[in-house]
């Protein structure tokens, strides 16, 4: 039997890219003399993605498209991408051809060598703002220090896993899933490949702040406990510079008459200790809303339509199989 490889590549609005990362794609896995599959996964475009890809599919017997029922968002694409993949490694790649394709056959390599996860570490970032660079950058550091999980820094989801590594990664089946997190978690022989990150090649970024903030906090709670501690740190700390004002406030009662002068530092303490309370209880919020959503145990995503699948793949008797 051949080696079939699974590329795997989440679309939210990407009708600017699509004709051409399909082209640079397929080049390289022509290339390769390899099996291969690309499964595109629409989470939830608003634009003509959609049906590029339906049409793409029709004419490609590699192209296979899921189709979300909304926008998902882009771990969740990608953790169904490997949900329906069935190659014996299966390759993670951007839309946006930030990642560049013509770096699967190193990768490709590097897994014929042995190695069970190959992630592609980026040395440079072409073409992002100062403010997008800078806050990866502290990210990538702040998680590393605050978790025991070797998470590698700098490295997105850019990635080759072995199928014995993804087969593993669908059972964690987390509801807020961090998945460079979850992959380093899960451990086996992993690599990295360096590799400088292009500018995207047409439309917007799909990571406003928002999305940039969501992700970093799935990072932050999923492999770390300390913002939990920070209260009880904190309140070490200031209980402890709290008695020892005390006796500075009590000589000043006892000994002098310069007690009653002190309304702006007691307007800013007070400031200060609400402001801290508050991020703690949000923060404490942040573990409690990803626990309750680990309760009410829903389904990660839901797939409106899916096409070039054979039937087999297609696990739900809900989905709509519109085209074999
Ligand atoms: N993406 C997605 N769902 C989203 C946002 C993004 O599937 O809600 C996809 C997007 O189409 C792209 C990848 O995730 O293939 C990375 O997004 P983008 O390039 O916009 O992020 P950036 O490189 O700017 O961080
Ligand atoms: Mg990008």
């Amino acid at each position: 039997m051949t080696t079939k490889i699974s590329v795997v590549i989440p679309l939210y609005n990407e009708e600017a890219v699509i004709e051409q990362t399909y082209h640079r794609l397929k080049n390289v896995m022509e290339d390769l003399a390899m099996d291969y599959e690309l499964l595109f996964v629409n989470d939830g475009s608003k634009d003509a993605t959609p049906s590029l890809v339906q049409e793409l599919s029709f004419t490609d017997p590699h192209v296979k498209c899921l189709v979300f029922s909304r926008n998902f968002g882009h771990q969740i694409a990608i953790t169904a991408g490997t949900d329906y993949a069935n190659g014996d490694a299966v390759i993670i790649i951007d839309a946006d051809l930030q990642d560049p394709p013509e770096l699967i056959p190193e990768m490709v390599q590097k897994w014929q060598q042995g190695y069970d996860v190959v992630y592609a570490q980026r040395i440079k970032r072409n073409g992002e703002t100062f403010f997008k660079k800078w806050s990866a950058k502290m990210f990538y550091r702040a998680l590393h220090k605050l978790t025991d999980v070797e998470i590698p820094v700098d490295t997105g989801d850019f990635r080759l896993m072995d199928k014995k590594v993804y087969n593993e990664l669908k059972k964690l089946n987390e509801k807020n899933p961090f998945v460079r997190g979850l992959v380093s978690w899960l451990g086996f022989k992993q690599t990295a490949l360096a590799y400088e990150r292009d500018e995207r090649a047409a439309g917007e970024t799909k990571y406003p702040l928002k999305k940039m903030l969501k992700l970093s906090m799935d990072g932050m709670t999923s492999f770390s406990y300390q913002p939990l501690k920070l209260a009880s740190y904190a309140g070490v700390a200031l209980s402890g510079a709290g008695f020892i004002y005390m006796f500075i406030i009590l000589f000043q009662t006892l000994f002098t008459n310069t007690t009653v002068s002190g309304w702006s530092s007691m307007i800013i303490i007070q400031l200060l200790f609400g402001g801290f309370v508050l991020i703690i209880l949000g923060m404490i919020g942040e573990y409690i809303g990803r626990i309750y959503d680990e309760v009410k145990d829903r389904p990660l995503y839901i797939v409106a339509e899916s096409y070039g699948f054979e039937a087999s793949r297609i696990n739900s008797e809900a989905v709509p199989i519109l085209h074999l």
